[in-house]
């Protein structure tokens, strides 16, 4: 997904293993990413470009009349089965294959609108019924649609406009009438109702919709940073030879505080599992659901109801604001590029983005900062990771200032210091050049090229149609290519950087049927951004800082008390790349997480848990350990495990012991499914099962016996026996606590999920302390402002509203 689809991988890998040795070594040994930029492109052929475009073929990303009536058609069938969330949601895609102004558009705004007037979602049932009517829905339909709009505004309590509305219906009715009988007498029944239920509000005072009144204490920071922009004061910039630029504190935090709150750069909605279809296949169009569908390409705003780019099928939007903003600002130009910025992967797709975006600054010195650190110094200098280059950087001062002991400009701030949330900063996040292998060099290199062919072909004058009126924009052709090339040298170093400082935007989905009363949770991967201030901080596997996303804002929470003069830590992997795959302390081995952290930000860690465990490497057999089936002691070895009780020979293969474990996981994996499907009584059954095949092999503490106690407590929950589902959950947080500690984000949702078991079991004193504990947890990662701790809280004044002597509980 970030990088380009695997067939085009292999391609340039091929292609770079039959060029001549010598230039394979011209493009190893180039110094700068100019020549390597330049070496690559002229090897770029027409037929790889032929290749590459068959292989972008195979997305579907433009208009298609015949998709449309397809995702109707399916629409209306979950419509009719009730499910008006799944029709939404096909209808949205039917909207998106539409043409603007036509029949198919006007008929999937209209079907939805009913889908969401079902689902009470009242307002945005108006937007959908207006857009209805301006891309011209057929009059013969009309009534419907009218009557639709009444009923709307009766239940948001706007009576005088839903009279406006059943006037201009029944006029329409007397002027032309086009509807069948039965359907007159449909609607003049309903006309009645809706007349009548006006009339009862007209009665009643104007009810407004419920005013969103937020509160922003916690949600702003307290005193902003002079030297960086979105921090707070509590934390400033630093420069070391050895660990880069760093954050540190100017004071003692607590946990809680909020110290960044940043709003990206850049940032791409991931395309979501989307791979490209053979053409003539007869299941032709995806009625599978990604993220792309339920969110703002733009503002990353979950949305029930998108409104599509005019050009594409791909691009959606929360509002027509968001649409054009984003067309004016990139959008204008990737529009026709679609299938290819898929193919080439989201890495290249935010780096020409972040080159669109740079055209919103001043071009000119743009344009010069990057022919300049390209031709002249060699485009890695100051920001090399070479300490020697660091520190002569250092010393050279500035000539006023040359008096004063220390100087240091830190790369990417400007003259007086301040580091700047822009362009600059983005451009002098580190591409490590020198640490990548040849052919990834190559591959990029190759891709942004044809990119960059692309953007030619099209004719698109993305890099000289500037807002402002500069000397580019007169620029001939010749000119565009060279500028062009110059911004293709600037993606490249772009794709370079965001192996390491690409930040994965995170959601929580909330997962689990309806009738799972109790929610579970997933962290997902929503978007990959550039946040020029998150990239500042350096990583330690056990980070003192947590990270939490609403739309394209990043903010930063301490997650322990950190004192003045600690170092600011965040996890890389962790959050970058979602939760399961991450290197953080609790989810990895020590080799493996430091295998990880080297391969892709090319750094060996010595935080202090790592340093920890290389100290003592061998430790014991650990969490994840096997038991012994005779004494139940602890197994420990490498490829035989051999028991570890005081008077017990038992020893046993680890291949054995692996595949049992895998028998188990699928077995777990059976019964979440019945669960799942509601076959409550049967997953209970398989799962009790699994328990106990679980304990007699398996440390107590294993990861998969807390996944089966979760489960446990789920299907418990959905058989309504409150007592046992709690007994379970508190198992699995014992387990998560041991895995993640105390203060994790993790234990937080767990104990969000103990609390809600509580209060439907009406076990109130338990439910308050487990809601104070959930509370206190999940605070510290997320804020104020999250929507389950405002549950929590709901919760909490309804508990409290039952206890009988004010004042609380007493001893
Ligand atoms: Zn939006
Ligand atoms: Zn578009
Ligand atoms: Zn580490
Ligand atoms: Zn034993």
């Amino acid at each position: 997904m970030d990088l380009p689809v695997d067939e085009w991988k292999s391609y340039i890998l091929q292609k770079w293993s039959l060029l001549p040795k010598s230039i394979q070594v011209t493009i190893s040994t180039a110094k700068t990413l100019n020549d390597l930029f330049l070496h690559s492109s002229l090897l770029l052929q027409p037929e790889d470009e032929m290749f590459l475009k068959r292989l972008s073929g195979g997305y579907l990303v433009g208009k298609d009349p015949d998709a449309s009536l397809f995702y109707r058609e399916k629409g209306n069938k979950k419509f009719q089965e009730k499910d008006y969330m799944g029709a939404t949601v096909l209808y949205s895609k039917g909207v998106s294959h539409s043409g603007p102004n036509s029949t198919d558009i006007s008929l999937c705004y209209a079907n939805r609108s009913a889908a969401l007037f079902h689902l009470g979602q009242y307002e945005t049932c108006l937007k959908d019924i207006v857009r209805a009517q301006t891309h011209g829905y057929p009059e013969r339909l009309q009534p419907k649609l009218l009557l639709r709009k009444a009923e709307c505004l009766v239940t948001l309590g706007r009576p005088q406009e839903a009279s406006q509305t059943i006037s201009d219906l029944e006029s329409n009715f007397a002027a032309k009438p086009t509807v069948s009988a039965s359907q007159f007498q449909i609607l003049q029944r309903t006309l009645c109702r809706v007349k009548v239920k006006v009339q009862e509000k007209k009665n009643l005072p104007e009810i407004f919709p419920e005013a969103l009144t937020k509160t922003f204490e916690g949600v702003d920071l307290r005193e902003e940073n002079e030297q960086i922009p979105c921090a707070s004061s509590s934390v400033s910039l630093h420069i070391d030879p050895l660990k880069g630029r760093y954050l540190v504190a100017t004071k003692d935090i607590l946990p809680g505080e909020l110290l960044v709150k940043e709003d990206a750069f850049v940032s791409v909605l991931n395309p979501g599992e989307m791979p490209p279809r053979p053409h003539g296949l007869e299941n032709k169009w995806d009625i599978q659901v990604t993220s792309g569908d339920l969110h703002c390409h733009r503002c990353l705003r979950r949305t029930l109801a998108p409104v599509p780019c005019d050009g594409c099928s791909y691009a959606k939007y929360c509002s027509q604001e968001c649409m054009q903003q984003a067309w004016d600002r990139y959008h204008s130009v990737e529009c026709s590029l679609g299938a290819l910025l898929l193919t080439l992967g989201v890495f290249c797709h935010v780096a020409l983005r972040s080159a669109l975006l740079a055209r919103f600054e001043d071009v000119d010195e743009v344009i010069e900062k990057l022919c300049g650190e390209m031709s002249k110094q060699g485009i890695c200098l100051p920001e090399s990771e070479d300490p020697a280059q660091i520190l002569k950087y250092d010393l050279r001062g500035e000539g006023e200032k040359k008096d004063e002991a220390v100087v240091t400009p830190i790369p990417g701030c400007d003259i007086n210091g301040k580091y700047e949330r822009n362009y600059n900063a983005v451009f002098h996040l580190l591409p490590h050049t020198e640490n990548h292998s040849p052919e990834h060099k190559f591959l990029c290199a190759l891709s942004v090229s044809a990119l960059c062919r692309q953007l030619e072909a099209a004719g698109l004058q993305a890099f000289t149609t500037d807002l402002k009126p500069t000397k580019l924009k007169a620029a001939e052709t010749p000119v565009l290519c060279a500028e062009l090339n110059v911004w293709g040298v600037a993606m490249l170093r772009h794709m370079l950087q965001l192996q390491c400082n690409a930040q994965a935007i995170t959601t929580i989905q909330h997962t689990g049927s309806k009738e799972n009363l109790i929610t579970d949770t997933q962290q997902v991967r929503l978007a990959t951004a550039v946040f020029p201030v998150l990239s500042l901080l350096n990583h330690s596997c056990s980070p003192n800082i947590s990270v939490s996303f609403i739309g394209t804002i990043a903010t930063i929470r301490a997650l322990q008390l950190i004192r003045r003069g600690q170092e600011i830590f965040h996890c890389y992997v962790l959050a970058k790349r979602g939760l399961s795959a991450g290197p953080h302390e609790s989810r990895m081995g020590v080799a493996e997480r430091r295998q990880k952290l080297r391969s892709q930000y090319f750094f060996d860690c010595n935080c202090p848990p790592c340093e920890r465990e290389r100290q003592r490497p061998s430790a014991g057999p650990g969490r994840e350990a096997f038991r012994c089936h005779c004494c139940r002691a602890l197994l420990q070895g490498d490829d035989v495990l051999s028991c570890g009780g005081p008077a017990c020979m038992e020893s046993v293969s680890r291949d054995l012991l692996v595949s049992r474990l895998q028998d188990l996981q699928r077995q777990v994996g059976a019964a979440q499914k019945r669960l799942r499907n509601g076959r409550l009584e049967l997953a209970t059954q398989l799962l009790l099962e699994c328990q106990s095949d679980a304990k007699s092999f398996l440390s107590a503490d294993h990861s998969v016996v807390g996944e089966i106690e979760d489960t446990l407590a789920q299907a418990y929950a959905a058989l309504g026996d409150w007592e046992k589902s709690a007994t379970h959950l508190q198992e699995s947080l014992r387990v998560v606590e041991v895995h993640h500690g105390p203060s994790s984000v993790e234990m937080g949702h767990e104990l969000f999920k103990l609390a809600q078991v509580f209060f439907n079991g009406c076990a109130i004193p338990e439910a308050l302390t487990t809601i104070q504990k959930a509370e206190k947890v999940l605070l510290v990662h997320y804020g104020p402002w999250n929507d389950e701790i405002r549950e929590l809280q709901k919760m909490k004044s309804c508990l409290l509203d039952l206890l009988p002597i004010p004042g609380g509980p007493k001893e």
